[in-house]
């Protein structure tokens, strides 16, 4: 929209042009960063149980021993990651609980088409590397943002423990960038 034709709308307080794109916080809405943080460690616990519940299948899709090794390796990196964060629920004195992450949710069903619309072989193999990738990405903003709220909230001990996660999540998204370098997009095109 132009400048000039907003000169005749209302602002609202928070200067939007338009205040029915104002959303009303529901009664739960967190009013602090504390409740926001355990909010956002509930969804991230609930998608790292789901990664444990959807990389098996990922990897017994994946052909190129290079990619079914590093998702084996990364199954047993989550569930240590889901243990890690049960630690912090622990020192945060907060029961462990998930909360349904619809990014997650959304990523994983994305990946679960990509199998169903490729051949077995190199080319669904660069279809579960790239619907991998997207979920460490994800992870890689999540936990970058969740170091940065405990860092901020005085939470040193929580945010040492989330930035050995942070590592991990960039370290996969490595492996599978040297992955899809060294192998399997050369056989793909082919
Ligand atoms: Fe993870
Ligand atoms: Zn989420
Ligand atoms: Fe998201
Ligand atoms: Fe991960």
């Amino acid at each position: 929209m132009k400048n000039s034709e907003n000169s005749n709308h209302e602002k609202t307080s928070n200067g939007t042009n338009n205040k029915n794109l104002f959303v009303q916080p529901s009664s739960k809405a967190a009013s602090e960063l504390k409740d926001l943080f355990i909010d956002s460690l509930k969804d991230i616990f609930w998608a790292e149980n789901a990664l444990v519940g959807a990389l098996p299948k990922m990897g017994a899709n994946a052909t190129a021993a290079s990619l079914v090794s590093a998702i084996k390796e990364h199954l047993a990196v989550t569930k240590n990651q889901v243990l890690r964060l049960e630690k912090i629920f622990d020192l945060l004195g907060e029961k462990a609980e998930g909360k349904k992450c619809e990014a997650m949710s959304g990523l994983l069903k994305e990946g679960d088409s990509i199998l169903e619309e490729t051949m077995p072989g190199a080319v669904r193999d660069a279809g579960i590397i790239a619907a991998s990738q997207k979920i460490e990405h994800y992870e890689i903003a999540t936990y970058g943002t969740l170091v940065a709220f405990a860092k901020t909230l005085g939470e040193n001990d929580v945010a040492k423990l989330l930035t050995q996660t942070l590592a991990e999540e960039k370290e996969a998204d490595c492996v599978l960038n040297d992955i899809a370098l060294n192998a399997v997009n050369i056989v793909a095109a082919k």
